[in-house]
């Protein structure tokens, strides 16, 4: 095998998670992220039972776990009355059926959790301020190209490059991300400010016409994280950029009392515009291969973007440790995950349109199935997801 290191472009949760897998099987490996620092924005994250047990098997499960708040539930309310409509208790049978369990972990923790990991390691050297360009093949691997002009060799490029990912165009080819039209809004809200009956110990989802909140503790409880989502036909490209409350508060104007009141609790809102992709047939070019958004960007519905790319990054590793070609090693890798995040991108765009979005009679539909169903069918429905890999590693 030749012992030239692995190259990621791209230092996000992806490309952390990739270095530290690699390193676990013996590969060295050089992230290179174009940003000054290995960071993450203010907000928070959901990480199911499926990235939990991969990041144990890697080696980072510790330092995440210190981190993590292990909430008590899942809970989806119908956001104009209020009503529950299905709540999934994490703890008893939840655990018993996935042993790693389900927590919330504010962004830049996850990452810090990862970057002290590939800290702690001989085999990861991480390069800040380092945007690649392009790369080029040459008998023994590859070169990637820095922006600046700098050349890194490595054995295989892996492009960790997130959702505007510009390896896809020369690997894939297929354009622009699609706009989904939809908006999402973020923020932190202190406990004081949060409406008592919000101050809960579980990630709750109020459910509306064309809209949907989300909020769950962070951060020891401190704060309670705030994401807000409407279909209002958003085509441009937002990443956070502040907006006035009022403006927020107007696109909501729709959802019931309790659902208002969260809402009104949050100050500081900052919108981002969400894009996804059809699943692509390969994400592999010769020595370079795809990897977490930059392969199969989704929705954020099912909270599996980044559990995904976790997942890839374990595959990806035990690929290359097991193949002295890594060409044919990156062939494998995409070909064990492709099903599986088609699976999941498909299933982020349906919630979104058959539970937290549907209006009239469709939202009726909605109601009477989510009241349906008891907590075995619904563990059952969620096995395929929340199992590691899907079960097939
Ligand atoms: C509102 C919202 C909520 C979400 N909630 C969840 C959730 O609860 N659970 C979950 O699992 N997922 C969630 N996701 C999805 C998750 O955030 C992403 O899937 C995940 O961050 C993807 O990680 P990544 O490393 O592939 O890409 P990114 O996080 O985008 O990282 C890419 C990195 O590459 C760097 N980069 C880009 N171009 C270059 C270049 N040319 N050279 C070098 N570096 C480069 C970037 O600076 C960045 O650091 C959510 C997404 C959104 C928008």
């Amino acid at each position: 095998m030749s012992g030239l290191p692995v190259l990621i472009a791209g230092g996000g949760i992806g490309g952390l998670a990739t270095a530290v897998a690699l390193a676990r099987k013996g590969i060295a490996s050089i992230a290179l992220e174009r940003n000054p620092a290995f960071d993450e924005i203010g907000a928070g994250i959901q990480l199911g039972p499926n990235a939990l047990a991969v990041l144990d098997l890697i080696g980072a499960g510790g330092r995440v776990r210190e981190r993590l708040i292990p909430v008590g539930y899942l809970e989806i309310r119908d956001a104009l009355e209020g009503r529950r409509l299905i709540r999934l208790d994490l703890r008893g049978a939840f655990r018993e059926r996935f042993a790693a369990g389900y927590g919330v972990i504010h962004r830049g923790d996850l990452l810090k959790a990862l970057y002290e990991t590939c800290l702690a390691s001989d085999r990861i050297l991480l390069v800040p301020s380092a945007e690649i360009a392009d790369w080029e093949e040459h008998p023994d691997g590859v070169e990637a190209r820095g922006a600046d002009g700098r050349r890194w060799n490595g054995r295989c490029l892996i492009a960790a490059d997130g959702l505007h990912s510009r390896f896809r165009q020369r690997i894939v080819g297929d354009g622009d991300p699609i706009p989904s039209g939809h908006a999402t809004f973020r923020c932190l809200i202190p406990p004081e400010r949060m409406p008592e009956h919000c101050r809960v110990d579980g990630a709750v989802l109020w459910a509306g016409p064309d809209c949907h909140l989300v909020h769950y503790p962070l951060k020891d409880r401190e704060v309670y994280n705030a994401v807000i989502t409407v279909n209002d036909g958003s085509t441009d490209i937002a990443r956070g950029e502040p907006v006035p409350d009022a403006d927020v508060r107007r696109l909501f104007d729709r959802v019931g009392d309790q659902a208002r009141a969260f809402l009104d609790a949050g100050t500081g809102w900052r919108r981002w515009t969400l894009r996804d992709r059809e699943p692509a047939d390969t994400w592999v070019k010769g020595r370079a291969a795809l990897l977490g958004d930059a392969a199969h960007p989704m929705l954020q519905y099912a909270a599996q973007g980044a559990c995904t790319a976790i997942e890839d990054a374990a595959v990806l590793a035990d690929r290359l440790a097991d193949d002295a070609d890594p060409g044919a090693a990156l062939d494998r890798y995409a070909a064990e995950r492709r099903d599986r995040t088609a699976r999941v991108q498909r299933l982020s765009r349906w919630l979104a349109t058959e539970v937290y979005h549907p209006s009239a009679a469709s939202a009726k539909r909605r109601d009477a199935m989510l009241l349906g169903l008891d907590e075995e069918r619904l563990l059952d429905h969620l096995t395929w997801l929340y199992t590691p890999f899907g079960g097939t590693a």
